[in-house]
Formats: structure tokens, C-alpha cells, sequence
């Protein structure tokens, strides 16, 4: 007990926490675990909520690598594989824009197929037509893939990035860095250490990143800790990422057996943490899409500050089970958040808040 009221104590204080202490966060009972996620909050944010308008994008499920909680890549489970042409990403786009997204996030797999210049060349219409749109583009797997495929080296990949007008990169592709969890979920794909070198090579250009979490499967609370505590030490050095966001895994359609599925107060304690030792990320983002918008929601009393979008469309996550293929309405998402006692910000890409609601 003793131990609880001094680990209540030092987050109080806005000490900073160990992996030994980050684990003893998940005993603590969940009300004092939102309350104190949302002290933290409250002081940076009060009741403001952030979100942008934006749609995803994702031109190819092809895939040279096996994930195997990867519902969305063409393959034994999912037959019908795709890859748009630049016309067809880019008539998407000029819808999206049209109706009011600020924000292309665009994420593929990893098509053999496909040159870089498929990739470049479809940033470079975007930039070139739609000069405003934040481009949002190129997980550190996708940059990783072009390096294995095309014998590019990162510093290559990311100046090509920058050349065609890429503006920040999603946090995708990170999982669970533990190498030993990462083997046995996504061997041959980027490892920790190189997801973590390539935006760090990022940020060194003076752009901003996401760090995502896939939590809720295989893993343990510890390798969660310490995924978090890994994007703490890149953050001191650069301080390049501009939020956090724990995807909750999604169990339909994979090749991963679960035995044990997340309970919602399990996702709530992971983000009320996440919120508590990333002390130097500024965003904690309930990203809707894997979590539920009813969990999201309360989720803001457990630290997140950010809902993510409106979406538009999404496949990855939506191929998995996640209700979010039609992404939400403007409107809806408005009003749920104020229905829920917090004020809609909307934000661009780089956190400007840009209306409040
Ligand atoms: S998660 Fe990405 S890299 Fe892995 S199989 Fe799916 S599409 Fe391919």
C-alpha cells in the first residue's frame, strides 16, 4: 500500500517513472489511475479535445511481408488485392479536399510490384495540385521496405519524401518494439531499433512523426512499458513526435491467436499511463478506429486529448473488424465529444488549433 501512495506521490510531483514503476501503474485501481491521467491532462488542455479533418488513403494491399495480425494485405484471408493507379489516388484526394480535408494520410503495404517513384510521383500530384493539403505519408515500415526492395538507403527514402512534398510521417509500423514479441507478430519486417533510427532521421530534417503502441494481443503490460519508455528516450533527444496513439489490436480476420482480448479497462489504463510516462509527448490520441468512439470517448477522462478524425474512409483497421470504414460525419463527431463535457477543437495536421466548436 505503501509503495501505491509514494508512486501516487511522485506522479504527482511530476517525477519521472521507471519500467519498474511504469508496471506498478497497472495496480493502481482504475478511478485513481484516470484521475491522475487526467490532472495531467487538465493542466495542459482542460476540456479541450482535439481532431482534424482528414482522410486516409491506402493505394495498395499487396503485400511482400506476413504480419500476422495483419487483416488487411491481400492474402489467404483477404483475396482481392488492389493497387490504384496516381489517377485514382488522386481523384480521392480532390473529393477529399473538396469536402473539407486538410489532411491526406496516406499508409500502403508492401507492394513488390511497385517502384518508388509509384510512391514519390503520387505525393509530388498531390503537393503540385493541391498545394494546402498536409500530406501525411510513409510509415518507417514502408521506408524500410523501400530500402530492402530498391537498395535505397533511409537518408535516400526521406530526402525523396521531402522532394515530392511528404509534410510528416504516421507513427505506423512500430507494434511492439520487444524483439523477441516483434519476431514471433512480424519477423522481416522493420525491427525496433531501425523504426526508431528512421524518425529519428526525421526529425534531424526538422519534421514532425507519430509513435504508435499495437497493444491488446500477445504482449505483456511490461513490454508495453517498455515500448513507451523506448519512444521516451528518442523523444528527449529530438522531441520530433507530436502525439501517442495505443491502437488497440483488432482480432477478425489474421492469423494471431489470441486467447485473451482486452477488456476496456485494460485500453483505459493503457492510455491513462501512456499519458503519465510520456511526459515529454505532448498528445495522447484515443484513435477511434481501434478503440470503439463510445471508449474513445471516455477515454478523454483517462488522459487522451485527441480523437484523431473524422477519417472519411479507412480499410486497414476496418478489415480487422473496426466499425470505421466510412469514417464519421463532421456534425456527429462534433456533437458526441460536447455531449461528452469537452470542447471539439479542430487542429491541422501539426496541432494549430484552427476552430473551436
Ligand atoms: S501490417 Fe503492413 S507490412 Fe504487415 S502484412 Fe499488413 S500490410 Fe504488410
Amino acid at each position: 500500500m505503501d509503495l501505491q501512495k509514494d508512486l501516487i506521490k511522485k506522479v504527482r510531483k511530476r517525477e519521472r517513472l521507471n519500467q519498474e514503476e511504469g508496471e506498478a501503474l497497472y495496480n493502481l485501481d482504475l478511478y485513481t489511475l484516470g484521475e491522475l491521467a487526467d490532472e495531467i491532462r487538465r493542466e495542459k488542455y482542460a476540456k479541450k479535445s482535439y481532431f482534424n479533418i482528414n482522410r486516409h488513403i491506402n493505394p495498395t494491399n499487396v503485400c511482400a511481408d506476413i504480419c500476422k495480425f495483419c487483416a488487411y494485405s491481400a492474402s489467404r484471408k483477404n483475396p482481392n488485392q488492389y493497387t490504384m493507379s496516381h489517377e485514382e489516388i488522386l481523384a480521392i484526394a480532390k473529393n477529399a479536399v473538396a469536402n473539407g480535408a486538410k489532411e491526406l494520410h496516406i499508409v500502403s503495404a508492401h507492394n513488390p510490384n511497385d517502384g518508388v517513384e509509384w510512391y514519390m510521383g503520387a505525393f509530388r500530384k498531390i503537393r503540385k495540385q493541391f498545394p494546402e493539403v498536409h500530406i501525411k505519408a510513409m510509415t518507417a515500415a514502408e521506408i524500410d521496405f523501400l530500402h530492402r526492395q530498391h537498395g535505397l538507403s533511409y537518408d535516400e527514402v526521406l530526402d525523396a519524401m521531402l522532394e515530392a512534398g511528404v509534410d510528416s510521417m504516421p507513427g505506423g509500423g512500430a507494434e511492439i518494439f520487444d524483439e523477441k514479441v516483434r519476431e514471433y507478430l512480424c519477423k522481416g519486417k522493420v525491427t525496433s531499433s531501425q523504426w526508431l533510427e528512421i524518425h529519428r532521421k526525421w526529425h534531424e530534417r526538422g519534421k514532425e512523426s507519430n509513435a504508435t503502441m499495437l497493444f491488446g494481443h500477445i504482449e505483456s503490460r511490461a513490454h508495453r512499458i517498455d515500448h513507451m519508455l523506448r519512444l521516451r528516450d528518442l523523444q528527449d533527444e529530438t522531441g520530433g513526435f507530436n502525439a501517442f496513439i495505443p491502437l488497440v489490436y483488432q482480432k477478425e480476420n489474421n492469423f494471431l491467436k489470441v486467447e485473451q482480448f482486452p477488456t476496456g479497462q485494460e485500453i483505459l489504463k493503457t492510455y491513462a499511463i501512456s499519458r503519465i510516462l510520456l511526459d515529454n509527448i505532448p498528445h495522447i490520441k484515443a484513435y477511434w478506429a481501434t478503440s470503439t468512439i463510445n471508449l474513445a470517448l471516455i477515454a478523454q477522462e483517462f488522459g487522451a486529448d485527441d480523437l484523431d478524425g473524422t477519417i472519411e474512409k479507412e480499410s486497414i483497421q476496418s478489415a480487422a473488424g473496426a466499425a470505421s470504414a466510412q469514417g464519421m460525419k463532421l456534425d456527429d463527431f462534433v456533437a458526441m465529444i460536447k455531449n461528452a463535457g469537452f470542447t471539439p477543437v479542430e487542429r491541422d495536421s501539426l496541432y494549430n488549433e484552427l476552430k473551436v466548436y
